[in-house]
């Protein structure tokens, strides 16, 4: 597909960032080119549209959650007819909220930002991970994704694959049934798709 040249044309490579040794790949030169940034959601909606539905049968196991004062309330219903096969699509923080709402809108999925720890407001699910440059938590609100829901995980990157997989395992804690992860780029090297275990990954560009 002659769009992904044109995709990783736009991909600019900042050597030293945020420390020495990374060559740090970035994707906010894409976001300058309307046709590169749009050519990339619509490959990814190209590929998550009509996708078949199944629902699996999950046993909700919260752990480490926190309650504050406004959260007490339960959840906001949850919409019961899918008007598509995904449901979910599930934004790391920061840049997979800026591929994942777009890809979201377009095939008709609600989306989840899993987020850097005490930025969401209500009651959260929290999972502890270690990345490339050292050690975060992840939090998802409770009761945006329910068991059984098929949800996509979305990000810019992966590198080592820490990141992705904490948010398998929170989705996983909550029974959602986790269809892909999908990132712009993949960095082979760093051996992250092996640690995905048996979740698929889709990637654009390969960058060695
Ligand atoms: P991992 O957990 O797979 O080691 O690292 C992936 C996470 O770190 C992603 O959330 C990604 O945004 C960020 N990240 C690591 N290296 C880079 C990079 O070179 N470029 C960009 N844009 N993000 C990176």
């Amino acid at each position: 597909d002659d769009r992904i040249a044109r995709i990783s044309s736009t991909i600019r490579i900042i050597p030293d960032f945020p420390k020495p040794g990374i060559m740090f790949q970035d994707i906010t030169t894409m976001l300058l080119d309307p046709v590169a940034f749009k050519d990339t959601i619509d490959l990814f909606v190209e590929r998550y549209k009509n996708k078949d539905i199944s629902v699996v049968a999950g046993i909700v196991t919260i752990r480490g959650v926190h309650q504050t004062a406004q959260t007490a309330k339960p959840p906001a219903p949850h919409r019961t007819t899918p008007y598509n096969a995904i449901w979910n699509i599930c934004g790391v923080e920061a840049r997979g909220f800026i591929f994942g709402p777009p890809i979201a809108l377009r095939i008709g999925a609600k989306f989840v930002p899993m987020r850097k720890p005490n930025r969401l407001p209500g009651a959260v699910i929290s999972e502890e991970y270690s990345l490339e440059y050292g050690t975060d938590i992840m939090e998802m609100h409770v009761g945006a994704v329910q068991a059984g829901e098929r949800t996509l995980v979305v990000d810019d990157l992966i590198a080592t694959g820490g990141t992705l997989v904490a948010a398998i395992n929170l989705l996983e804690r909550v029974g959602a049934e986790i269809v892909e992860c999908a990132c712009v780029i993949e960095l082979p090297d760093l051996k992250g798709r092996d640690r995905l275990g048996d979740k698929p990954l889709f990637v654009l560009i390969s960058s060695n």
